[in-house]
């Protein structure tokens, strides 16, 4: 007789109280049923001596298949990849550009939107698709965007034969590079709306539309947000190649890295738990803080938000720091719903001393406000001739937070092109930023997209309407 062995292919809420399912489940769920987020049963171990002379998509299939291994194959998982990033811009997929004597960084905004994310919905886009075509099935995947994730998204999903994306942004309040961004792509699949209306509007319509029971199944309404376990695991694969390049495991390697919603840096805690040699994570914040405050004090408070020149990074509840929480208290997935239950209820929670003593063992916070940025942007430049954007630049100034030991490399992670956010950029070193192939024809390429009112009955019709077929 067999026993079920824990396994990293086997997925468990961080609430504890959801069915323990497989990597394709956990892929489609996206959130557990009782709220939690899904994390595998156990860690895998790396082998770093099996990923010499690798190239970035066969490395990243060695390390993400432990996480699928009961759903996809190791080769059918690197074919997957090497299709993902074959539209990248740069050989290397995830090169490194040294800006000091022990500091690179590790440019992820090589990809068809030029930001980080495009690494693991990229993978993500043609994970899903290949899940649902073996079951036949055919979703909507929906979403709302104040400018800057919607792009990402669609990218992902453009030309998927098992899907249809609607985006929804707030009419005249994305810049015009991020609307085009996301209007300019020519595919029958893809449905920007732009709503008469703010972010919040378009955010309670993608609610509005989940909640509608009826619509939702109808649909089969879907969503890929930063709560996907597999996009985690898709960004694991870039800490362990950095520091592959730069002597592990011989030597240990620190990353700061630019922080929001924690997924990011979950990565960097996931590739540690795989035994790569990490010195330190430092989480980089801009002034919206959160996170550096928590590892400072032990006290987790939600504040409001404040716009930055870095607004990818504009968040005050960090929900992937759910998953950290969850590893923190033992993986008790109860003690995980009382926290979160109280950060609901009194606006936040403590974390117990030897918690916290835990997370500080490999995680240090920093925080950069926008004068922090700039000042950081012009010096990078002025020293190194790189042009970087404000949310590296939050990475950069946070090199010295990670305290670690001379001849330690820190790697800082590039999350985005600077020519995204070309205003901050120029205002930090007198001149535009580069504007890379991907940008240049943006003004001249025809755009699509349908004005509509801040109505559920207006979008929901659309929706019917664009998704039904013959
Ligand atoms: C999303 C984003 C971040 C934050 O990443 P998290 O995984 O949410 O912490 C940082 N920089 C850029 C450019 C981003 O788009």
């Amino acid at each position: 007789m067999s026993v079920a062995r824990s396994n990293a292919a086997r997925y468990v809420s961080t609430r504890g109280r959801a069915p323990v399912l497989g990597f394709d489940d956990a892929l489609l769920a996206g959130l557990a049923p009782d709220g939690g987020l899904y994390m595998p049963e156990a860690w895998p171990t790396l082998d770093m001596a099996g990923l010499a002379g690798l190239d970035y998509a066969a490395l990243a299939a060695r390390v993400m298949a432990p996480f699928a291994q009961d759903a996809i194959d190791q080769r059918e998982l690197e074919a997957l990849i090497r299709d993902a990033y074959a539209g990248f811009d740069h050989q290397a997929v995830v090169p490194l550009v040294q800006i000091d004597t022990d500091t690179w960084l590790l440019e992820l905004f090589h990809g068809p939107t030029l930001a980080f994310k495009d690494l693991a919905l990229q993978v993500l886009g043609r994970l899903f698709d290949r899940a649902l075509a073996a079951r036949g099935e055919r979703v909507t995947i929906v979403g709302a965007t104040s400018g800057d994730t919607g792009s990402a998204a669609i990218a992902a999903c453009r030309d998927r034969a098992s899907m249809d994306v609607v985006i929804l942004h707030p009419k005249g309040r994305t810049s015009d590079v991020q609307r085009r961004q996301m209007t300019t792509v020519d595919s029958a699949n893809v449905h920007n709306i732009a709503i008469e209306g703010t972010f919040d509007d378009c955010q309670a319509l993608v609610k509005g539309l989940f909640a509608d029971a009826r619509f939702r199944d109808e649909q089969r309404l879907a969503a890929i947000n930063s709560l996907n376990w597999a996009r985690i695991a898709a960004q694991v694969p870039y800490y362990v190649a950095a520091a592959r390049a730069l002597g592990a495991p011989g030597r240990a390697i620190a990353f700061a890295v630019p922080t929001g919603n924690f997924g990011d840096v979950f990565a960097g805690y996931v590739a540690a738990r795989m035994g790569l040699p990490v010195a330190r994570l430092v989480v980089a914040t801009n002034t919206n803080d959160i996170l550096a405050r928590v590892l400072a004090t032990g006290a987790y408070r939600r504040g409001t938000v404040v716009p930055t020149l870095a607004p990818s990074m504009d968040i005050q509840v960090a929900s992937n720091f759910e998953r950290l929480l969850f590893e923190l208290v033992g993986r008790a997935g109860a003690r995980v719903q009382a926290l979160m239950d109280q950060l609901g209820s009194a606006g936040g929670f403590d974390l117990e001393p030897a918690a916290l003593a835990e997370a500080r063992a490999l995680f240090a916070g920093h925080r950069a406000d926008d004068a922090a940025m700039t000042a950081t942007m012009a010096d990078v430049h002025r020293r190194t001739g790189q042009v970087i954007d404000p949310h590296t630049a939050c990475g950069v100034a946070a090199v010295a937070a990670a305290a670690a030991p001379p001849g330690t490399p820190v790697v800082v992670l590039a999350t985005a092109h600077p020519a995204k956010f070309a205003a901050a950029v120029t205002g930090a070193i007198g001149q535009p930023p580069p504007v890379p192939p991907a940008l240049a024809d943006l003004a001249a390429r025809p755009e699509r997209y349908t004005v509509l009112p801040n109505d559920l009955g207006a979008v929901a019709a659309f929706i019917r309407a664009r998704t039904a077929r013959a």
